[in-house]
C-alpha cells in the first residue's frame, strides 16, 4: 500500500535528536515562551527574510491575532478565497468581521487582483489571501490593488513554507504572514503550533502581548488578548526541522516534476507552472471529471489519495447563515480535485508507479 502520508516515518529520522532534546527539556523545567521559542522566532524570521516572528499556538490563531492586531471596525469586510480551508474564514468570523468570498483563478486556485477588485466595497478593510497548495499568489498585482484601495493584506502561508514570489518569501509581501505548523504541513510540529511574520515593529510588539493575555509585562494587561502561547518543546522540534525544510521542499519538487512529466494532459488537469515563483508542494492536486472513480481505482490498486477539499466553505452546514450565494469556480474545484501522494517518505519509483496507474485508468475508460 502506498500511503498518502506517514507522519511516524517522516519524524522517525529525527528520533535520536528529539529524544536527547526531550531529556534536556525536562531538566530545564521551562515549558512555554522561553529561550527555544525566542530562538525559533529569530531563525524563522531570518528564513523568511522578515524582521519579526511571533510564535503562537496554531495557524488559526496566527490569522486571528493578525486581524485582532489591526483593530478593524466591527463588521468590516475581509476578502478571502471561496475555495480555502475553513480556518481562513473562521479567523475572520471569530474576529467579529465579515468574510466576503472571492472566486479563485481556475488555473492557479488562487485569488487574483481583478477578482479582488470586483468585490471591494466601502466596508472592505483587508484581503486575507491564501497561497493554496504551496503556489504563491501574484503578490505584486495584489499589493497594487491593496495600495490603491487602502487595504491591509494578511497572507495565509499555512501551505507554503519556503515558497517565494519573485525571490521574496510568501508572508513578507503583505502586513502579516500567518503560518501553521500543524503536523501534516511542510514544516510540522509534533502537535499544534503557528507563527506570524511581519516587518512592522509596533505590530510585532502588539502581537507578542495579544498572544499572552494582552500582556508583555507580567500582570500588566495593555490589550484584551488571548492565550495562544507557543510551547518550548514544539519550538525546539521546529528549530531542528526548519534546518531540513529546503531539502524537503526540494524532494517534493522532484516528485512533482515526475507527475508533471508522466501524467498525460489529455487525461487530467495538472497544476499550472507559474513564472517568477518558487512554488512548494504541500499538496499535489490534479483535476478530473472522473475524480471519485479514479480515487476508488487507485485505492483498489494500493494507492491512497485525499481530497482538498470535498465541500466548499459556503456549503458547510455550520456556515449556512454566514456564507450565501453560489461560487461556481470553487464548486468546480471541490468536485474535481484529487490530491496525490507527495511526501518525504515517497520515492521517485513510487510516484512513477502512481502516474502509470492513473494513465492506465484513463486508457481503459
Ligand atoms: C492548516 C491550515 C490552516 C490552519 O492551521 P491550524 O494550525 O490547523 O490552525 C489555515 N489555513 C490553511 C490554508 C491551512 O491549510
Amino acid at each position: 500500500m502506498i500511503e498518502y502520508e506517514d507522519l511516524s516515518r517522516v519524524n522517525h529520522s529525527y528520533k535520536q535528536e528529539f529524544t536527547e532534546l526531550f531529556g534536556k527539556f525536562l531538566d530545564k523545567g521551562w515549558f512555554v515562551l522561553g529561550e527555544e521559542v525566542k530562538l525559533f522566532e529569530e531563525e524563522f524570521a531570518a528564513y523568511c527574510g522578515s524582521k519579526y516572528c511571533i510564535g503562537v499556538a496554531s495557524g488559526l490563531d496566527a490569522l486571528y491575532l493578525s486581524l485582532l492586531a489591526l483593530d478593524l471596525p466591527e463588521g468590516a469586510e475581509v476578502l478571502v478565497p471561496s475555495n480555502t480551508y475553513i480556518a481562513t474564514i473562521l479567523s475572520i468570523v471569530n474576529a467579529g468581521l465579515k468574510p466576503v468570498l472571492v472566486e479563485p483563478d481556475l488555473g492557479t486556485y488562487n485569488i487574483t487582483a481583478s477578482g479582488v477588485e470586483e468585490n471591494i466595497s466601502s466596508s472592505t478593510k483587508a484581503i486575507m489571501l491564501v497561497h493554496l497548495y504551496g503556489k504563491p499568489c501574484k503578490m505584486d498585482e495584489l499589493l497594487n490593488i491593496a495600495k490603491k484601495h487602502d487595504l491591509y493584506i494578511i497572507e495565509d502561508c499555512a501551505q507554503a513554507h519556503g515558497a517565494k514570489y519573485q525571490d521574496k518569501a510568501v508572508g513578507t509581501w503583505g502586513n502579516f504572514g500567518a503560518y501553521s505548523f500543524y503536523p501534516t504541513k511542510n514544516l510540522g510540529a509534533l502537535g499544534d503550533a503557528g507563527a506570524i511574520v511581519t516587518n512592522d515593529s509596533r505590530m510585532a510588539e502588539k502581537l507578542k502581548a495579544l498572544r499572552n493575555y494582552g500582556s508583555q509585562i507580567k500582570y500588566k494587561n495593555d490589550f484584551i488578548g488571548i492565550n495562544s502561547r507557543l510551547d518550548e518543546l514544539q519550538a525546539a522540534f521546529l528549530r531542528i526541522k526548519l534546518r531540513e525544510l529546503d531539502k524537503l521542499n526540494q524532494h517534493k519538487n522532484i516528485l512533482a516534476d515526475i507527475y508533471k512529466k508522466e501524467l498525460k494532459r489529455e487525461f487530467v488537469i495538472l497544476p499550472e507552472n507559474q513564472e517568477n515563483t518558487f512554488e512548494v508542494f504541500h499538496i499535489f492536486n490534479i483535476r478530473t471529471e472522473n475524480r471519485d472513480e479514479l480515487k476508488q481505482y487507485l485505492l483498489d490498486n494500493g494507492i491512497k489519495t485525499e481530497i482538498h477539499y470535498p465541500t466548499p466553505p459556503h456549503h458547510q452546514a455550520g456556515y449556512k447563515n454566514l456564507l450565501h450565494g453560489s461560487y461556481p469556480i470553487s464548486e468546480e474545484i471541490h468536485r474535481t480535485t484529487l490530491s496525490l501522494p507527495i511526501s518525504l517518505i515517497h520515492t521517485e519509483d513510487q510516484i512513477e508507479q502512481i502516474a502509470r496507474t492513473i494513465n492506465k485508468f484513463f486508457e481503459k475508460l
